[in-house]
């Protein structure tokens, strides 16, 4: 009951190594910026790098609001 509360940290792994489906290229650094659903065939994720998320204002899937 006497726990600190601390505000959650959502950064992901800050040295994650993704291919960056803005820049076509792989990069470090990279966010989860959208998860792809499909009930049959192949899903995806895509992963943009820090200056994508700036050039393109894209919010990483884990810091928006889920429904
Ligand atoms: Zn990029």
């Amino acid at each position: 009951m006497s726990e600190t509360t601390q505000p959650t940290v959502t950064e992901d792994t800050p040295t994650a190594y993704a291919f960056c489906a803005w820049h076509k290229e792989f990069a470090g650094g990279v966010r989860l910026i959208e998860v792809i659903e499909q009930g049959s065939g192949a899903g995806g994720t895509l992963y943009a790098c820090t200056p994508c998320r700036t050039r393109y204002g894209l919010v990483p899937f884990a810091d928006r609001p889920q429904p």
